[in-house]
């Protein structure tokens, strides 16, 4: 069998490092083809000297010189910029592209990726948020997979194969509430940066662990679920399960429910998602029932952490409002990060956007830009 050529779109990043460590583990079945990273070059350069991929993209054009005086001899192509790294996806000895960068930057590098023709191992869920519609209408008219990487899709998946013929009913998509479940507004008004940033069961990139905390993320996997899935909104549910043991649930017509469990780590939805249909060996540490001698579930406080309300209600209204939601989030989680605003504050910048940014019902890809573009200025103006 001929190892899979795997091209890490963000490999500096929480995703991309445990990606390469599933790689290094698994010499027989994979390959690393093409590594990108935004500005950390000497990490870049680090992963490039062990991996040895054919090319190297940075986005940082200032740091091109710098990576090239070290990679030239070793006979390892790189590139520099935002078009290199749009473009690089469709070179011809790559078999999967994992998105494992974080935001909006990875919109146009997957659907260049899903033109060529090329699988997608998806982890930066923000591509099916902001343009679910078109990424998945593109998938199926090239033939190409979406194979999922974040944890909760990578359940529901899982727990899919073998049932292509049955309908979904429901599924219910897992959250661990993050550091701040149980807290009140009054208390949320108060919570500093650096408790937002510690996230009690996964270690994430700083963006996705502040989504954590207001349980954007949650609702940014709705979206995503229902695009991966092909679901109908209600049939949709967060539940919320502190233990992050049980990674998600499928209800099927009969009632009968699947879940996927296991101890948190991300390598091994990603192993799942660059491996499959195959279930490699792995000495990832085992689950232990006598550890977590209770598993529990309750409801979602929608009303505390509105963003999972926000992100209801842009699915519910569709068109460009998901596109409207994601944008206003990562301007308000940036400023958070940058002490700009208040954590709290953070809703308030996406509920604005959401009402007030022009609704298009049916955008396509230059309209998403608009909006994004227009969204972003309005956030900014917003946080003053
Ligand atoms: P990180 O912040 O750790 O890493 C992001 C990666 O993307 C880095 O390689 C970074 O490069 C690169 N990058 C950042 N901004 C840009 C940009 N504008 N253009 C090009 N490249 C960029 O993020 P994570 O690994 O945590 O998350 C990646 C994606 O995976 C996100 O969409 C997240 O929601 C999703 N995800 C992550 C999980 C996790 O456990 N971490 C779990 C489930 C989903 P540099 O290092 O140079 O800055
Ligand atoms: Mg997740």
């Amino acid at each position: 069998m001929k190892a899979k050529n795997i091209a890490i779109l963000g490999s500096t990043g929480s995703i991309g490092t445990q990606a390469l460590e599933v790689i290094q583990a698994n010499p027989k079945h994979f390959k690393v083809e093409v590594l990108t990273a935004n500005s950390n070059a000497d990490l870049l350069i680090a992963q490039a000297l062990t991996h040895r991929p054919n090319a190297v993209v940075i986005c940082d054009e200032s740091k091109f010189q710098y990576i090239n005086d070290v990679l030239f001899e070793k006979d390892i192509k790189v590139y520099a910029g935002k078009d290199a790294l749009a473009q690089i996806v469709a070179m011809e000895e790559i078999d999967v592209v994992l998105t494992a960068l974080v935001g909006y930057a990875g919109l146009v590098p997957t659907l260049n990726a899903i033109d060529a023709g090329k699988h997608i191992a998806l982890a930066n869920k923000e591509t099916l948020v902001v343009a679910g519609e078109l990424v998945t209408a593109a998938a199926k008219a090239k033939g190409v997979n979406i194979y999922p990487v974040d944890s909760e899709h990578s359940a529901i998946f899982q727990c899919l194969v073998g049932e292509w013929e049955n309908p979904i009913e429901k599924i219910y998509l897992t959250a661990s509430g993050g550091p701040f479940r149980g807290k009140n507004q009054e208390d949320l008004a108060k919570v500093t940066k650096a408790q937002a940033l510690k996230h009690p069961n996964w270690e994430m990139g700083a963006k996705i662990t502040i989504d954590s905390a207001s349980l954007m993320n949650k609702g940014l996997e709705v979206i995503e679920a229902k695009w991966l899935f092909g679901l109908k909104n209600e049939q949709i549910d967060v539940i919320v399960h502190p233990q992050s043991i049980v990674h998600s649930i499928v209800q099927f017509q009969d009632g009968s429910m699947k879940a996927q469990m296991g101890l948190p780590d991300m390598k091994l939805p990603i192993q799942y998602a660059i491996g499959y249909p195959k279930r490699l060996p792995s000495d990832f540490p085992r689950f232990n029932f006598l550890d977590y001698p209770t598993l529990s579930f309750e409801q979602p406080d929608k009303k505390t952490f509105r963003n999972l309300q926000l992100a209801f209600d842009a699915l519910e209204k569709g068109g460009n409002m998901p596109c409207i939601l994601n944008a206003a989030n990562e301007v308000a989680v940036d400023a958070f990060l940058h002490d700009k605003i208040g954590f709290l504050e953070m809703s308030d910048v996406i509920e604005n956007c959401l009402n007030s940014v022009f609704f298009i019902k049916t955008p396509n890809l230059a309209q998403y830009q608009e909006t994004d573009t227009e969204t972003r200025r309005k956030a900014i103006d917003l946080i003053g």
